[in-house]
């Protein structure tokens, strides 16, 4: 079984399908993008299938699509169906821009993915495509009412807040729980490539995000929702969905963290901030056998620090969030 140098047994694994991706979001991407993997250097469907399947006999039963944008890259319908009938894998997720949701929840909710993140930062046609320098804030909504039309649920809405840029919609983002079954989560905004330049000036805590809803609408209290991870979560009262809060930085949850990643290259990733990388794509590619790739996972688990120290440092060197696998 997967278990780290801390006690903590790993049973969850982010797979980054890929590095590409259609939105430039200025948190995560320089205005040019970053420069793309040559195709050869991903991760072709079998090998990440035959990495699920040593995860999965080691105790593995959460699998995450993640990027890039995992919407872009061809046959990911057919990636999933793989995915989810891996014995021992029982949830199979999704996190997603959105902007592709349409046309893909309902193919995606019938090769068994499970649910759905949606990233949206605001409710402004504008400002939405500011934020994501290209994005179509319509697609979005359209693409989460697919997911909700197709099943794919709970729908969560990922939201990155950045003060004087978005924080004064999380009153409004917070509402909107109140008559629909959205889960939104507030995610800390992280000093991770593109973000760290000013970054001590433009986080919002979480604890500060919850002062503030609590101002606007009432008290919140706690609540579950499934899968809910690292968040914090609460409802206002007679809500339909829940708040979470997801405090990377201020609260951080490492002592809980029970997932390793999988980059689109085929780097085994410890921890998101980390970068102490293994080369699972080399292995692949050189013959390994299951127990190689077991031994390359279980080391990967080895690897996991502690926690982080993004507090501290507040600048995160290295890849983009998009090559990580947000
Ligand atoms: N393209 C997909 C999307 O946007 O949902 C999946 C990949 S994206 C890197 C995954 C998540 O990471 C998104 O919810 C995004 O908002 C979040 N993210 C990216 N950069 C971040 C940062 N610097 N701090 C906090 N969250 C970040
Ligand atoms: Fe693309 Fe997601 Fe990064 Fe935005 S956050 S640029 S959608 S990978």
């Amino acid at each position: 079984m997967l278990n780290d140098a801390y006690h903590r047994s790993i049973d969850y694994l982010r797979i980054s399908i890929t590095d590409r991706c259609n939105l430039r979001c200025v948190y995560c991407m320089p205005e040019e993008g970053v420069s793309a993997c040559p195709h050869d250097d991903i991760l072709r469907y079998e090998e990440i299938e035959r990495v699920a399947r040593a995860a999965a006999a080691l105790g593995v039963r959460k699998l995450r699509l993640t990027g890039g944008e995992p919407l872009v890259r061809l046959g990911v319908v057919d990636l999933v169906r793989v995915l989810a009938h891996i014995p021992g894998i029982e949830d199979i997720a999704m996190t997603t821009n959105g902007m592709l949701l349409a046309q893909y929840a309902a193919p995606l909710a019938e090769a068994g993915l499970m649910r759905v993140n949606v990233s949206l930062d605001t409710l402004q046609p504008e400002r939405f495509r500011a934020i994501t320098r290209r994005g179509d804030l319509n697609a979005v909504l359209t693409g989460i009412d697919a997911a909700f039309a197709a099943g794919l649920e709970p729908v969560k809405i990922n939201t990155v807040v950045m003060r004087g840029q978005n924080d004064d919609e999380v009153v409004d983002l917070a509402r909107k729980t109140l008559d629909a079954p959205w889960h939104v989560r507030f995610i800390e905004w992280m000093p991770v490539g593109e973000a760290a330049r000013d970054w001590r000036a433009r986080v919002v805590t979480s604890a500060e995000l919850r002062a503030r809803i609590e101002a606007a609408l009432g008290a919140l209290t706690p609540a579950e929702v499934d899968g809910a991870g690292p968040a914090r979560i609460y409802q206002l009262p007679g809500a339909l969905g829940t708040l979470g809060f997801i405090g990377a930085v201020s609260e951080h949850f490492c002592a809980q963290c029970n997932r390793l990643r999988l980059t689109a290259d085929g780097k085994l990733r410890p921890c998101l901030l980390a970068t102490n990388e293994l080369d699972l794509r080399a292995a692949l590619r050189g013959g390994a056998s299951e127990a190689d790739i077991q031994a390359l996972l279980l080391e990967a688990a080895r690897l996991k620090p502690q926690g982080h120290q993004l507090a501290e440092y507040a600048q995160v060197q290295g890849r983009a969030m998009a090559q990580i696998g947000g």
